[in-house]
């Protein structure tokens, strides 16, 4: 969204370079690289982005037919005058470059400071807690959420307009040679630079050179904000710009123009006390990690370059909330499912919101909660005439708009809508009975207290779930694939519930994240995840003869691991007319489970050559000790015997044949193994046998205290009257049992739980769907949250104590314990 002026497909021709074709004088306003999230197809102009595994030519069709008119392609065979009479096409070498060039001309039309943001850590939060602590003194236009690549720097330029008095912008890079280009965009006139870490390290030669490379956002800025305590920051900075720039920093070990005095932590409160410009100075914060207070002391240092006066930077501090960077889906009362982003408020994040909404479930009834919406740069008419439209295109079924602003517009709104002048006037008329079965987005400025409405509609009886942390699961996906080669592929195994995690939650944010392929153990699995939209290849590990006719329709590839499978899929596919079909080719090189052994080779390959109907996709093979070094001699056999046959197979074949052995274990372990993809499964989930510090807990199963109760020693507790007590106890009830997947081994003081972070043992033998555990050393109430495993009592443990393995922990929480699932 924004609210440049307009510009004409030939402007942008003659900026970009390009020729035009096709319809002539069209306006546009909106750039678009992303063919799921339109907002006004009217006056949209989408660049058809080429990425390794996305052509945005793919999707103008679609688009067209959406109502887009405007379109920046590579080829002349997307210019189809026929097929799109009304539309207008500028055609450039290079659609990325063109977005590019197109920012940059845009971004010479204004003259206002422009804040450039860069680092390895925090430049969102930086530049949010900017936005939230400068919004009173000026008008701001910042990068959406954290939209800070080649593409996304593009997209927040573009947003530069003449309602606004300072732009901050954050800058990303993760290969060398890319801060030229982003630099050129911004060209930022303060720079500022977060923090020096490790994150996209494996593309640079070095710590300096990555460095060097960051800095050069800062080309074209008068003065530079940074911390001096990192001595290679600091020399790296002096090195380049002290003699042509003011550079600006902070320390807490030697003189800088902000000299941390004192640091001290009460409770949750930070409270700091610098000397600025040899005056006392202080702030007071509400939070004591390291990375907030180092961000936070950054954006200080910034507000008294300004000049802002000590009142307002104290109560901005004050204010200063930690940035909850995501959102969050929970379930709701009646069956209804929430999103809550009361985080910040404008069209681009409404836009990407209602996005994820219909990601979710498309079939559901779709309400949104939204509150007036400040700073637009528009009129409150223009505002909620926009608003208004998309969620006509968002087929949003009701609206509930709370604030004086979205009211006074209500006529607006062709949906079903009602209208309330704040927060409390919603909550003093809620009624819980008019929430059913629904998806509902609450999203409103952080003024607003919408974290009560999510409270009110929130499904709050003692139930035991199992929490998935997706932002993890994508940390987890980030490390391995940063193990991986550049043009390794990745398949993710999502086969029984993604290990216990759940199904289309997961593939869907696979799918988005780009992964090559999802394999599954059986073809049902397969067929929920078509169901639910995901499009991607999917792998079925154990293909059935039975299900081989739905596999095609679904197309679901098999794994083919002898003759006889191989011979009745030939079938299928004759029967079903289909020709050329995918098939992946398992050899069995030690584990002595499914697969080809050396003497079927070549019986194999007469029966593959001769073949038309299908081809082989992959070849690959599974190792048996992966994660144990007492194995490894064993595992370079098998992976020796792999490169052999495979060898042979794709001696046979003129086209290209993906081979693959590594699974989790084999990643860490056996880089030099990859071939072609690799087949990640419980690393995702966030274990590891190697570097298991460097993954983070996606999962964590949770109930709440039913009830409690005193029990004197000479009782017993629970079936069996197995559970005898030392003393006189305090006794819990929590409602998991064996039924949940809480195993029953651990009961009788085997297993224990952790209750506001301290242990209580399991009490005589565990339920169907309940267990007793001991509170008689906790301070624990009835309603207190209970972690079985999780975040503080990693999953790894527990299955110690079972003499199992995590693998089947995960997988066996039944599905009758409700996921709830967490997106940054
Ligand atoms: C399950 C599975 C994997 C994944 O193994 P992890 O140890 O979870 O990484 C890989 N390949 C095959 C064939 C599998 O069945």
């Amino acid at each position: 969204m924004t609210f440049a002026q307009f510009y004409t497909i030939e402007s942008v021709a003659s900026i970009t370079g390009g020729v035009c074709y096709g319809k002539e004088n069209l306006s546009i306003k909106t750039l678009s690289i992303d063919s799921r999230s339109l907002q006004l197809p009217g006056e949209t102009l989408f660049f058809a982005l080429v990425g390794e595994r996305h052509d945005g030519h793919l999707y103008i069709k679609d688009l067209y037919k959406k109502g887009v008119r405007a379109f920046v392609v590579n080829n002349l065979e997307s210019v189809d005058s026929k097929q799109f009479p009304n539309a207008a096409f500028v055609l450039v070498p290079d659609t990325l470059r063109a977005l590019q060039n197109l920012a940059q001309n845009h971004r010479k039309n204004f003259l206002y400071p422009v804040f450039g943001i860069t680092g390895s850590n925090g430049k969102t939060i930086t530049k949010e807690w900017l936005y939230q602590l400068l919004n009173e003194s000026y008008s701001i236009v910042r990068s959406p959420k954290s939209y800070n690549s080649q593409v996304g720097v593009p997209i927040s330029v573009w947003h530069m307009n003449n309602e606004v008095n300072l732009a901050i912008f954050e800058a990303g890079i993760s290969q060398p040679g890319e801060m030229d280009q982003l630099s050129k965009i911004i060209q930022p006139t303060f720079g500022i630079f977060t923090h020096l870490g490790d994150a996209h390290r494996e593309n640079f030669k070095s710590e300096v050179q990555k460095l060097e490379e960051k800095i050069k956002l800062f080309s074209s800025c008068n003065s530079i904000v940074y911390c001096s305590d990192k001595k290679l920051v600091d020399e790296s900075l002096k090195a380049r710009y002290g003699r042509d720039k003011e550079l600006i920093s902070w320390s807490r070990n030697h003189a800088a123009n902000l000299k941390i005095v004192s640091e001290e932590i009460k409770g949750s409160r930070t409270f700091i006390k610098a000397k600025y410009k040899k005056k006392s100075k202080e702030i007071n914060l509400s939070f004591t990690d390291k990375a907030s207070i180092d961000n936070a002391i950054t954006c200080w240092l910034c507000l008294l370059n300004l000049n802002v006066d000590d009142k307002t930077i104290k109560e901005g501090f004050l204010k200063l909330e930690p940035v909850a960077m995501r959102l969050e889906i929970k379930e709701g009362i009646g069956d209804c499912t929430l999103i809550n982003d009361y985080y910040n408020s404008d069209l681009d994040s409404l836009g990407i919101a209602l996005d994820l909404m219909n990601q979710q479930q498309n079939d559901k009834r779709k309400t949104l909660i939204l509150s007036d919406i400040f700073q637009s740069g528009y009129t409150n008419r223009q505002l909620y005439k926009a608003i208004s439209k998309l969620l006509e295109q968002k087929k949003i079924n009701r609206l509930i708009g709370i604030g004086e602003g979205i009211s006074s517009q209500s006529k607006l709104f062709k949906c079903d809508a009602s209208f309330y002048g704040s927060t409390d006037v919603f909550l003093a008329d809620l009624n819980r009975n008019h929430f059913k079965d629904e998806i509902i987005l609450i999203k409103g400025a952080r003024n607003f207290h919408f974290e009560r409405i999510s409270n009110a509609l929130q499904y709050k009886a003692h139930q035991t779930v199992l929490e998935v942390n997706l932002n993890a699961m994508v940390h987890n996906l980030n490390y391995f694939r940063s193990l991986l080669n550049p043009d390794t592929k990745l398949i993710v195994m999502v086969k029984a519930f993604s290990y216990g995690s759940g199904s289309t939650e997961i593939a869907n944010l696979l799918q988005h994240h780009r992964v090559d392929y999802l394999a599954v153990a059986i073809a049902d699995e397969g067929v929920e995840l078509r169901n639910a939209g995901i499009t991607i290849p999917i792998i079925v590990m154990n293909p059935e003869y039975h299900s081989f006719d739905t596999m095609i329709e679904y197309s679901l590839e098999p794994e083919i691991y002898n003759q006889a499978i191989c011979l009745e899929f030939e079938k299928a596919l004759k029967r079903n007319g289909v020709r050329n079909y995918p098939i992946h080719i398992k050899l069995d090189t030690g584990m002595n489970r499914l697969g080809f052994v050396q003497k079927d080779m070549d019986t194999l390959l007469s029966v593959i050559v001769k073949n038309n109907h299908f081809f082989i996709s992959s070849v690959f093979s599974h190792l048996a000790g992966a994660d144990e070094q007492q194995h490894n001699d064993f595992t370079a056999q098998q992976i020796n015997l792999f490169t052999k046959w495979s060898d042979q197979i794709l001696s046979q074949f003129p086209y290209h044949i993906d081979r693959h052995i590594l699974n989790s274990a084999g990643i860490e372990r056996f880089p030099q193994a990859q071939f072609d993809m690799v087949r990640l499964g419980i690393g995702l989930y966030g274990i590891s046998c190697v570097h298991q510090e460097k993954l983070m807990n996606v999962s964590s199963l949770k109930t709440a205290i039913s009830q409690i109760k005193e029990v004197s020693k000479e009782n017993t507790v629970g079936y069996g009257r197995k559970g005898h007590l030392q003393s006189d106890a305090r006794i819990g009830v929590i409602p998991i049992g064996y039924a949940d997947g809480f195993n029953r081994k651990l009961g009788n003081g085997l297993g224990k739980v952790l209750v506001n972070g301290q242990a209580a043992p399991v009490v005589g033998n565990i339920c169907m769907d309940m267990s007793m555990i001991d509170l008689t050393n906790t301070d624990a109430k009835e309603g207190d949250l209970v972690q079985i495993f999780g975040d503080d009592y990693p999953v790894s443990i527990l299955a110690e104590q079972l003499d199992t393995i995590p693998y089947e922990i995960l997988t066996t929480i039944s599905r009758r314990v409700k996921r709830v699932y967490f997106q940054g």
